[in-house]
């Protein structure tokens, strides 16, 4: 069987196929893996990720998929958030001895950035989501609802909605609230914090995240199969309802059993022949799928300037800041001798794309000198900006309907990747979810069926109890 794309869809689907006996093939268009989440050279040597991606506790495939692949050791859970306003005020989010929902209560009473009022109305709001146990009456409205409007109806104050719901939301789905639909953000925070007091850790590389994927190519050519490099597939065949064959560079045609397509839903939709779009309505519309912008900042400086491992900024342009050097640990990525690494990222950073790069750096410059008082006597050595203009799929009201299944109506066609139906946002753990979901559909069709997607963390039982 082939597998188009090297992201983390496609490595999960193939390494799930190959531990079933397939023989896997394949091919990715750039000379490494990880698609959106990955790490490169730059021309001067430095190693950086694209930007820095984080898991959660609740990540149950990514996690599965690490530990496959033999990737687990090389994530570092922490479980103390801290969050800094710029009065700096310091709000720090941990679970304490309690129970969920209630193990967050005693840093939450605590979290200086909210006023009492703030906190009384995203009480009442998070007893909402724990009654309907992850689900309220009105996010089955037609068409769904934003983000924003669900806030408006469990009248949050301008405080809560800029410094708790929108913090936490926009990094998380990449979109403003107004943009977002109130499913995804409403099941961030059952998943997350809510259900199981395990679902907000957060897990951090401590490599660059090519070296993650380092296990998938031994995994699938150990069973017989390979990993193609630098090979884009440029055209799709069909025949009567199936699909036959691809094309790659130099009119070079491969034929597999199967084929499973985990490329972004802009690029198949340039690839899917008329008469697939034609067959198949639920392919012709994944080109109205939007999407938003990610866009990371990459300082050097010549000396210490940041002692948390990252942090998160309140009412500034900049969401996070990551010391890198800390997170890497010693020798790998402080670009000189005693100085620090950091990774600033901005998610849903619109207004970001037209912006000179200069003018960029100048920004969060600022922002790093007000909030890390260190930084104001350090140099800086160099610095970069990545902007992701595609990073991820837009969540917005009524997206889902647009998303299709990893099965498809096309014989020997099956899809993968974080936009697929998989009830999940744009994240790695989607990524991976469709990965499974895809195998699984190859696998029950072929009459060797297997379980590979894992279950949810366990809803605990006062979570459940107050439901
Ligand atoms: C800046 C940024 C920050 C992010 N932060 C986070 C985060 O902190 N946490 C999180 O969970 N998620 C985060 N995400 C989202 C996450 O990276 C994606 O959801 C996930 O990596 C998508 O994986 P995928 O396999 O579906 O797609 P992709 O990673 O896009 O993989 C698709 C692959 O297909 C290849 N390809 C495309 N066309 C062809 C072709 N014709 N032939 C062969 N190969 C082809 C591409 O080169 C690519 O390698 C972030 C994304 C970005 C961009």
């Amino acid at each position: 069987m082939i597998v188009i794309g090297g992201g983390l869809a496609g490595l999960s689907a193939g390494v799930a196929l190959a531990e079933a006996g397939w023989r896997v093939r394949l091919f990715e268009q750039r000379p490494f893996l990880g698609g959106r989440a990955t790490s490169y050279v730059l021309p001067d040597g430095e190693h950086v990720d694209n930007c820095q991606h984080v898991t959660l506790g609740c990540c149950t495939n990514l996690e599965d998929f690490y530990r496959r692949v033999g990737s687990d050791n090389k994530i570092k859970f922490f479980d103390r958030l801290v969050f800094q306003d710029p009065q700096g005020r310091i709000g720090i989010i941990e679970a304490g001895m309690l129970p969920a929902p209630l193990h967050m209560t005693g840093s939450f009473l605590t979290f200086a950035p909210l006023s009492t009022a703030d906190k009384a109305s995203i009480g009442r709001a998070l007893l909402d989501i724990i009654r309907g146990q992850g689900h309220t009456a009105d996010l089955n409205e037609a068409g769904g609802i934003s983000m924003l409007e669900w806030l408006r109806r469990r009248n949050q104050t301008p405080g809560a909605i800029e410094r708790f719901w929108r913090v936490v939301l926009v990094s998380a789905l990449d979109e403003e609230l107004d943009r977002t639909d109130a499913r995804f953000g409403v099941d961030v925070f059952w998943k997350g914090f809510l259900s199981n007091r395990k679902g907000y850790r957060m897990g951090v590389p401590s490599v660059p995240l090519a070296q993650l994927y380092e296990g998938c190519k031994s995994q699938i050519e150990r069973r017989g199969g390979e990993v193609n490099l630098r090979m884009p597939v440029r055209a799709i065949y069909c025949n009567q309802g199936e699909l036959t064959s691809i094309e790659l560079e130099g009119q070079r045609q491969e034929k597999a059993d199967a084929y499973v397509f985990a490329i972004p839903h802009q690029a198949l939709a340039e690839l899917l022949p008329s008469a697939i779009k034609e067959r198949e309505p639920q392919l012709a519309q994944i080109e109205r799928i939007n999407v938003s912008p990610i866009t990371g900042v990459h300082f050097w400086f010549d000396r210490e300037v940041m002692k948390e491992p990252f942090l998160t900024l309140l009412d500034t342009t900049t969401q996070w800041i990551f010391n890198k050097t800390q997170l890497y640990g010693a020798g790998n990525g402080s670009g000189s001798e005693g100085g620090q690494y950091l990774q600033l990222v901005i998610s849903a950073s619109y207004d970001l794309l037209q912006k000179p790069r200069q003018e960029i750096v100048d920004l969060c410059l600022a922002e790093v000198h007000a909030a890390l008082p260190l930084s104001r006597e350090a140099k800086l050595v160099k610095s970069t900006v990545i902007k992701e203009t595609a990073a991820t799929f837009s969540p917005e009201p009524g997206v889902d309907k647009l998303r299709p299944t990893q099965h498809t109506g096309v014989k020997g066609l099956y899809l993968a990747g974080d936009w697929t139906a998989t009830g999940w946002p744009a994240t790695m753990e989607g990524a991976v979810r469709s990965g499974y979901l895809a195998a699984e559909a190859l696998l029950k069709d072929t009459g060797t069926p297997k379980s590979l997607v894992q279950p949810d963390l366990p809803v605990e039982t006062l979570v459940q109890w107050l439901g």
